[in-house]
């Protein structure tokens, strides 16, 4: 085990646990522990809230599942915010949860190791937390995925991830390479065609395009409301047939389906499937050009695996994000080695000593109100059990020398 000693005798007891990370999953279970009458305390890297949406999304993203699936525990969107509220008005809904649950995350804390020690002992670049429950609340999303591709450093251009591009103005009239077919590599490339640049979209594995919509009903309901009478593999075939009809076949367009069907392979792998929003018709009509996976990134553009050499001025690299649990918690063996929690969705947010996990189910942020729920009442159970059947205590945070913040 590391050193715990911090130079400056800072230790922090807390009463209530430490969560970390100020995402919707940090301020969701929050929400529920201040419903539940239990302190905590937040640590957020970042200097806001909802840092991956307010720092590392493009302008033009909307939520991509209807609102209904979308909204935290206690609190709905506004009455008057659209079916697919765009960033900003998620962000703003994130702010006013934050507010109207008091919630204050400690910023610019970054957490670079937790430990259980007969409790938690969280270490950040400035304190040392100790708490009888620690909630990972890192998100799926953590760090972006930069893949190796051979010749990169040689490229003439910029090079970016998806997590830093905001607007297709940057590349106006350019050529751009976008490496990565997902939901973020298929919106960049869209946005890409309103700038009048011509993105050619890097699709190197097989993929799932559904409809967003089905006469005006949204698939994500359809596949939601059919799970509750049908075996999963029955539903994907229903939702295959549904793309077939709104969409066409689209392995015609270089966009090979999996063997496996959507829902399947997102709960067996993670993997998405892309809910289109407007890409595929610019696929068809010519404006994104689907290219096979690249060889080679040479000074000027790219060699690609059916033998063509195409010149860039650009490349982002839509190649997605990892969890950074790895990097921090330590022993314990309840994460895989990408982070995410080896006991699978439903039961996933409780581990060992005092750990819990919310926002890992891979569904998304009704997900992320499911596990927090489960959570506050988790560790609400325990907190009046210690508190003598009281249900309430004031958040304190006592510092070694016994001075109270
Ligand atoms: C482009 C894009 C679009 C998406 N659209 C949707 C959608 O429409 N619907 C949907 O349900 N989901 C969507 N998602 C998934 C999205 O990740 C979740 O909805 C949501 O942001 C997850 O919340 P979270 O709090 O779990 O993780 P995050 O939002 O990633 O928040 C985690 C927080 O933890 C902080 N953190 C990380 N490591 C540390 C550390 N070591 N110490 C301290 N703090 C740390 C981060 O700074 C961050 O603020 C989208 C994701 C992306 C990338």
């Amino acid at each position: 085990m590391g050193s715990w000693k911090k130079e400056d005798g800072n230790y922090v007891w807390i009463h209530g646990p430490v969560i970390v990370g100020a995402g919707p999953s940090g301020l969701a279970v929050s929400a529920c522990l201040k419903q539940n009458g239990v302190p905590f305390l937040i640590l957020e890297r970042s200097n806001c809230i909802a840092s991956l949406w307010q720092e590392k999304t493009y302008h033009c993203l909307k939520l991509h599942l209807p609102s209904q699936f979308c909204q935290l525990p206690f609190l709905s969107f506004p009455e008057n915010f659209p079916k697919y509220p765009t960033k900003h008005q998620f962000i703003s809904y994130m702010e006013s949860y934050a507010t109207h649950f008091s919630i204050q995350p400690r910023f610019k804390q970054t957490v670079e190791r937790a430990e259980f020690d007969g409790f938690w002992r969280v270490q950040t670049q400035d304190f040392e937390y100790f708490s009888w429950w620690l909630i990972v609340a890192t998100g799926e999303n953590a760090e972006p995925v930069v893949p190796e591709i051979q010749g990169i450093e040689n490229f003439h251009g910029p090079v970016i991830h998806s997590s830093v591009y905001k607007s297709g103005s940057v590349f106006r009239n350019q050529r751009v390479l976008v490496v990565g077919c997902g939901n973020s590599g298929m919106e960049v490339s869209l946005d890409l065609c309103r700038f009048n640049a011509t993105p050619h979209m890097v699709v190197r594995n097989s993929i799932h395009i559904l409809p967003r919509e089905v006469l005006g009903v949204s698939t994500f309901a359809i596949a939601m409301a059919l799970l509750k009478w049908l075996p999963l593999r029955q539903v994907d075939k229903f939702l295959l047939l549904l793309a077939n009809f709104s969409l066409g076949n689209t392995d015609r367009l270089g966009l090979r389906r999996p063997k496996m069907g959507p829902i399947e392979l997102k709960n067996a792998t993670g993997k998405t499937p892309v809910l289109d929003v407007g890409a595929l018709s610019q696929i068809k009509c010519g404006k994104i050009k689907v290219m096979e996976g690249v060889t080679e990134i040479t000074k000027n553009g790219a060699k690609f695996m059916d033998g063509q050499e195409k010149e860039f001025d650009s490349i982002i690299l839509a190649t997605g994000y990892k969890s950074n649990v790895p990097n921090w918690l330590k022993g314990t063996d309840f994460f895989t080695k990408d982070g995410m929690p080896k006991t699978a969705f439903p039961n996933g947010w409780r581990g060992e000593n005092g750990l819990y996990v919310v926002g890992f189910t891979r569904r998304g942020l009704i997900g992320t109100s499911w596990d927090a729920v489960n959570i506050a009442g988790d560790i609400a159970d325990q907190w009046r059990i210690i508190n003598g059947g009281k249900n309430s205590c004031g958040s304190k945070i006592l510092f070694k020398d016994s001075q109270e913040k």
